[in-house]
């Protein structure tokens, strides 16, 4: 049933592509000029998608500044660089490691549901709505979370102020950037209803057109706000004037009324956003061959997910398996742990979720007992029960799992102290809600419709139905690995919906089993299974022979044009560090260190 929902899901999205959804994913071919997928040197390393980004970022670190401090600088320069899959109307989860204690530190900065919430908040005449109606709505606008994730990091470990590391991206605001072929692109998706929101035509429809690549995008009023923020520190943006003007347009979605689209409205108010609260919490923690795999607990299902999953692929030598059994056994963790989030990860504050359990070896061993070397286990294939693990246990109902957007951004980042940052942000769809607050500069997230609309089936329960302040399940996965002495090993994150977990997945057993140099474990080819009956596979894995020998296991696969655009950070010894990005997909990513090593 679950599997059902989702299709359905989907089906929807895909039908109604061009009536106001967002974009389904494009393969970005060719890489941007000036920007470089790996660097190694000294003094701290920046790595993101985009190299104004990096730059920023690295302008920080080169002026004193710590990861923390750089990070805030990056990701507030990706607000203007990639206000599609980034920004202050958005959310995020932010990992810290603090190189003196030597420990892992998370903030969820997650997008919370209006008090006014309920179950219902996706349903019309008790049907769930049309996925794209939800997504281009102010129904589907959470509480933004990165402004508040922002503070919140500098205030706990940061050095710097928040006006001060705002101001690379002021700049790059008002002066502008130069439009690449994966942003004119990105604009061209989303066109059709970009065009229902004037204020949203104004910002990136300049002249009523699409941007010309290699042309200046700039925004004059997205430096005002952040110049504003940097004055008023971010209270402004939750109680302040901006909080009202957000207000305004959720409730009043700003739409063309000549468009026609049905801009549903949000009830989003005042209170909401006064007492919007990050969470400071413990990350996930999962040994895997002698390191300690850091990630963030729920209301993501990322560290638990890609937790679970390491602890089923333990059992395999991954290091010696063929590229077959290598990929087979990596698909079928990935299954197995995803049938499991569906069950049992929702907002812990509203749901009773089982971390500590999901994370046992004792668990994820009761369920890795199910893979077999020659056959392909069926989905959707039905949870677990962490809290009372039974081997080789199956049966009982599949979980639903919901649709997630695709574009999200990753960066990640290492001071010369050694402290390390892995943060996702995202405004969920490519262009969120499509909807600009009017004189501010910015998209709204749609991160709500990330909630399950309705149940798949009543005879499961669904952690993830929506609720008054209640957070979405993420899948983001910004991820920190130590080694035995506390040491940092390596660090990365993705954006891709529930595609990051998979993409994390791989590219850490990619680097750690089969010893890929960072920068080629984030360009292998990708394969993503979450549950479905096919697994996706990217261009150069779909046209080859390994496809071939993996469907006479069993498998069964569909063609996903681009899969995530992660980003990671290797420590070197002597205080070196390696930061790598994709090498073309999203238009490639750039890598940056402070002092390039000779
Ligand atoms: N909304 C998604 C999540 O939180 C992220 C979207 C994306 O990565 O593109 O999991």
């Amino acid at each position: 049933m679950g599997g059902t929902r989702k299709l359905a899901v989907l089906a929807v999205s895909a039908v109604v592509v061009s009536v106001g959804a967002a974009a389904p994913p494009t393969a970005t071919t060719k890489a941007t000029a000036g920007k470089v997928p790996v660097a190694v040197g000294y003094g701290g390393a920046v790595a993101s998608v985009d190299a104004d980004a990096s730059a920023a970022g690295i302008e920080v670190l080169k002026n004193g500044g710590n990861a923390v401090d750089a990070a805030v600088a990056t990701a507030a320069a990706l607000g203007v660089t990639e206000p599609y899959s980034s920004g202050i109307g958005g959310g995020g989860y932010f990992v810290y490691y603090d190189a003196r204690a030597r420990t892992v530190h998370t903030i969820d900065g997650r997008e919370t549901a209006p008090l006014s919430a309920d179950a219902d908040l996706f349903t019309e005449n008790g049907k769930p709505l049309p996925f794209a109606d939800a997504v281009t709505s102010g129904l589907s606008v959470g509480t933004p979370g990165t402004p508040a994730t922002w503070q919140k990091a500098l205030d706990e470990w940061g050095s710097k102020g928040l006006r001060t590391l705002l101001r690379p991206a002021e700049r790059l605001a008002r002066d502008g950037f130069t439009v690449d072929e994966t942003f004119r692109a990105q604009t061209a998706a989303n066109e059709t209803r970009f065009r229902y929101f004037p204020d949203t035509v104004k910002l990136f429809l300049p002249g009523g057109k699409l941007p010309v690549v290699g042309s200046t995008l700039k925004n004059p009023e997205l430096a005002r706000t952040y110049a504003e923020l940097g004055r008023k520190g971010v209270g402004a943006l939750y109680r302040g004037d901006i909080a009202d003007d957000i207000v305004e347009t959720v409730e009043h979605p700003p739409v063309d009324p000549a468009s026609g689209w049905k801009a549903r409205p949000g009830k989003l108010a005042e209170k909401d956003l006064a007492g919007y609260r990050v969470e400071l919490q413990a990350p996930t923690r999962t040994s895997y061959r002698g390191l300690n795999v850091y990630s963030i607990a729920p209301s993501s299902s990322g560290g638990t997910t890609v937790g679970e999953a390491l602890n089923i692929l333990e059992n395999t030598n991954l290091s010696k398996a063929s590229e077959v059994r290598y990929l087979h056994r990596y698909i079928e963790a990935s299954r197995i742990a995803f049938a499991d989030r569906g069950r049992w990860v929702g907002d812990p504050a509203f749901e009773s979720v089982p971390t500590r359990q999901l994370l046992s070896q004792r668990f994820a061993d009761s369920r890795a007992c199910l893979i077999k070397d020659d056959a392909v286990l069926g989905s959707p294939l039905a949870p677990g029960d962490p809290r009372h693990p039974v081997p080789c246990g199956r049966g009982g109902k599949a979980a639903p799992t919901t649709y997630e957007g695709e574009n999200t951004t990753h960066l990640t980042v290492a001071d010369k102290w050694g402290n390390v940052v892995a943060y996702t942000l995202t405004i969920e769809q490519t262009g969120g809600s499509g909807i600009t607050v009017p004189g501010r500069g910015f998209l709204l997230n749609n991160e709500l419709t990330d909630f399950s609309f309705a149940p798949a089936n009543p005879a499961v329960h669904d952690p993830n139905l929506p609720g008054p302040g209640k957070r979405p399940r993420s899948s983001i996965s910004p991820t920190i690995v130590l080694d035995r002495h506390g040491k940092p090993v390596v660090a990365l994150g993705s954006p891709g919906g529930a595609t990051i977990v998979t993409t994390v997945l791989q590219t850490l057993t990619g680097f750690l089993d089969r010893h890929l140099p960072l920068v080629d474990a984030i360009a292998a080819p990708r394969a993503s299974q979450r549950n479905a009956a096919q697994t996706e596979l990217e261009p150069a894995l779909y046209d080859g022979d390994l496809r071939k020998r993996l469907e006479a296991i069993g498998h069964r696969f569909k063609l996903n044009p681009e899969i995530g655009a992660a980003t990671g950070v290797q420590r070197l010894p002597g205080g070196k560090w390696l930061a790598a990005a994709e090498k073309v997909r999203r238009g490639g990513g750039s890598a940056m260190v402070v002092n390039p090593a000779p």
